[in-house]
């Protein structure tokens, strides 16, 4: 068995070690022997969509974000949409998150307007929502407690064909309004979550790695546990220290 892994956009979309979630899906598949690549697509660099199983979009400041829009009106946007519908899996952090949506209103009023392969929309607000947080995945996405770390302007609402990835039990998540984390349409899991994410959520990261291996070779053996002696240790104090906000 074996995975291919696409970092989109690494050089612009890369806030507060987003990169390390690829570092963690790619060691954890190589402990169980299981084959992994990684390959970078930017700016004037075609998509390859049918190679690659699972798609990585981290996160960015607005002006970044900005910078994407002429890259994805090219053709981009419309092979990611492409690999959306076809069920490949995406784990896009905030401005990645952001930007699979349909439009990002920031609060100085730019209207970006993004790729719309999922149905959110982004509104930004003049106060950021920012700090540790804690968020409970619904059961779909692997009922498991989330520690991570926001910081956005952005309030994004969710459409009616998306669900949230999970509800915030600390923090702001989505728009710090209707209590949502995050987006999960068909294999697409996107959520506000820096920090990195998946290094101490590893129970996070194998339903994803597992969602992959389903998708690609039906279904899977559950993946061997690992010691995730020290990666629990980073989870339960966040956690700890979360529940006693
Ligand atoms: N620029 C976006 C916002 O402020 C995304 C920020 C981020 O990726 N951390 O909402």
């Amino acid at each position: 068995m074996e995975l291919h892994i696409c970092h989109l956009y690494p050089d612009i979309l890369n806030l507060y070690g987003d990169r390390g979630n690829i570092i963690t899906m790619k060691r954890r598949l190589e402990a169980r022997g299981i084959g992994v690549t990684v390959e970078e697509c930017s700016i004037g660099q075609p998509l390859d969509i049918e190679k690659h199983d699972i798609f990585f979009i981290g996160g960015g400041q607005d002006f970044e974000q900005e910078v994407l829009l002429r890259d994805l009106s090219g053709g981009k946007g419309r092979d990611i949409r492409t690999a959306v519908e076809d069920d490949k899996v995406f784990l896009a952090i905030c401005g990645g998150y952001q930007m699979l949506g349909q439009y990002y209103k920031t609060w100085d009023g730019s209207q970006l307007d993004f790729i719309g392969a999922i149905d959110v929309h982004t509104v930004g607000a003049k106060e950021r929502m920012i700090g540790n947080y804690m968020f409970r995945t619904t059961p779909e996405s692997g009922g498991t407690t989330v520690v991570g770390f926001e910081n956005h302007s952005g309030k994004t609402y969710l459409g009616e064909s998306v669900a949230p990835l999970g509800m915030v039990l600390e923090g702001y998540g989505n728009n710090g309004e209707d209590q949502t984390e995050g987006a999960r349409y068909k294999n697409v899991f996107a959520t506000y979550s820096h920090g990195s994410l998946l290094p101490k959520n590893p129970a996070l990261c194998d339903f994803i790695l597992q969602t992959a291996l389903e998708r690609k070779y039906g279904a899977a053996e559950p993946l061997a546990p690992l010691d995730d002696t020290l990666e629990n240790n980073a989870h339960d104090y966040m956690q700890r220290r979360l529940s006693k906000a």
